[in-house]
């Protein structure tokens, strides 16, 4: 399917919050890397399992309680497929990203990574690939080694090349970059990190939305998403990881469901994935996210990289002729994110006049605060496109610049 079969404007229609006016305007959704909007199947899911299906997972026998059970682990297949994880036992549900990453840097690292060890992860990381690594060296006395960026924004391979030694334990490193949209060479990452026994952990929060994730070609050993990014609930999102791994890693939280048996002689824990989904999960939300693969699913994630990779060459092209504009990121390989600063302008105060316009952008460090220092800025302006998105509202974003700067330079 190419793009040009989408039809955006009825998939447009999915999105009942995309039809309002802000601040007496169309709205313009330029947040996607922040969050994506949902669809009404998603939001209906989750009105459906409050509307006739609420109770608890697992332990109940009531019929309630196996509608929302079969619900809840149908959702788990549905991200196995997603994935293509090769057992849907290896799928862990989480509340997002982060939780996924400290999952792995508390379980997997607590256990496995000793003083001395190395750890690597990137100068584009968001904080939450940054900070579970920080606090497991302060821990452990392991050593966070860093691959470097070009001022493309693009990760110095041949520096990564020579940070991997036979201390090299883990390699923790994001797909795609939520501040300036770089792809990164995922593959080659993996490949190189495995040849020194490393384990890897891929981080595709902004992957998960554009591109076609699979886990057993990658040959991934971990990896994590949030469900809010690609139009699902926030509050819950899924790790995978290898079954071999998760098998060996002691549980993350101790309480209900994680437990085959208690008693104050001992504890035994349950089996994977089950071991590391202590207390009441977000059942709702985990049962419409499954909706939100759907969606995903049925447009193809092909079909979406397409449209939005016109969407930026569209942007890119009429944003050279914004005076002042200068863009902050400009890999090869980018997903549907155009990160810029204009000469004189402060990024807030162009986001203040963009939302006055009803143009939602994101301003400021993106949690990328160390990309920032390396780029010697404080943050940037980031517009992020999703499917939803058309050249019509780029050309209005354009408009509503030009017509800032000029204000600026008056
Ligand atoms: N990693 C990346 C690349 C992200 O863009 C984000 C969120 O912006 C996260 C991790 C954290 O995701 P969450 O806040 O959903 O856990």
């Amino acid at each position: 399917m190419v793009s040009t079969e989408l039809d955006i404007e009825s998939i447009r229609k999915q999105f009942p919050i995309l039809h309002q006016e802000v601040n007496g305007k169309p709205l313009i959704y330029f947040d996607n890397a922040a969050t994506s909007q949902k669809p009404q199947s998603v939001i209906d899911a989750l009105t459906h399992y409050y509307d006739s299906d609420n109770a608890n997972i697992h332990r109940g026998i009531h019929t309630l309680a196996e509608r929302s059970t079969t619900a809840f682990e149908d959702s788990r297949k549905a991200v196995a497929k997603f994935l293509n994880a090769n057992e849907v036992e290896e799928i862990i549900f989480t509340k997002g990203t982060t939780e996924g990453i400290n999952l792995v840097a508390s379980t997997f690292g607590r256990k496995f990574i000793s003083e001395g060890d190395e750890i690597v992860v990137s100068n584009l990381e968001h904080h939450s690939n940054i900070v579970p690594w920080q606090l497991l060296c302060e821990e452990k006395g392991c050593v966070l080694k860093v691959i470097p960026v070009n001022n493309q924004g693009e990760l110095i391979m041949e520096e990564f090349d020579k940070l991997l030694s036979d201390k090299t334990k883990f390699v923790s490193v994001n797909y795609i970059s939520n501040a300036l949209g770089t792809i990164n060479p995922v593959q080659d990452i993996i490949n190189k990190s495995h040849e020194v026994g490393a384990k890897v952990l891929i981080d595709a929060a902004q992957a998960a939305p554009h591109v076609r994730l699979d886990v057993q070609s990658m040959n991934c050993d971990f990896l994590a998403f949030s469900g809010h990014k690609v139009y699902g609930p926030t509050g819950v999102g899924a790790l995978y990881g290898k079954r071999e791994l998760l098998e060996k890693m002691p549980p993350y939280q101790g309480g209900g469901e994680m437990i085959k048996d208690v008693s104050f002689s001992g504890t035994t824990y349950n089996d994977i994935p089950y071991k590391f989904e202590a207390g009441t999960p977000n059942i709702g939300e985990v049962i419409a996210l499954k909706a939100a693969l759907d969606f995903v699913n049925d447009l193809t994630p092909e079909a979406i990289a397409e449209h939005e990779h016109e969407l930026l060459e569209y942007a890119n092209e009429l944003l050279k002729d914004v005076d002042g504009f200068q863009p902050v990121g400009t890999a090869k390989n980018k997903a549907s994110v155009v990160s810029f600063l204009i000469d004189g302008v402060h990024p807030f105060d162009l986001g203040q006049i963009l939302d006055a316009k009803g143009i939602a952008v994101r301003t400021g460090h993106h949690c990328a605060q160390p990309l920032m220092e390396r780029f010697e800025i404080e943050g940037t302006v980031r517009a992020s496109f999703s499917v939803y998105n058309t050249k019509e509202e780029i050309k209005e974003f354009v408009e509503a610049l030009k017509s800032a700067v000029k204000m600026f330079k008056a």
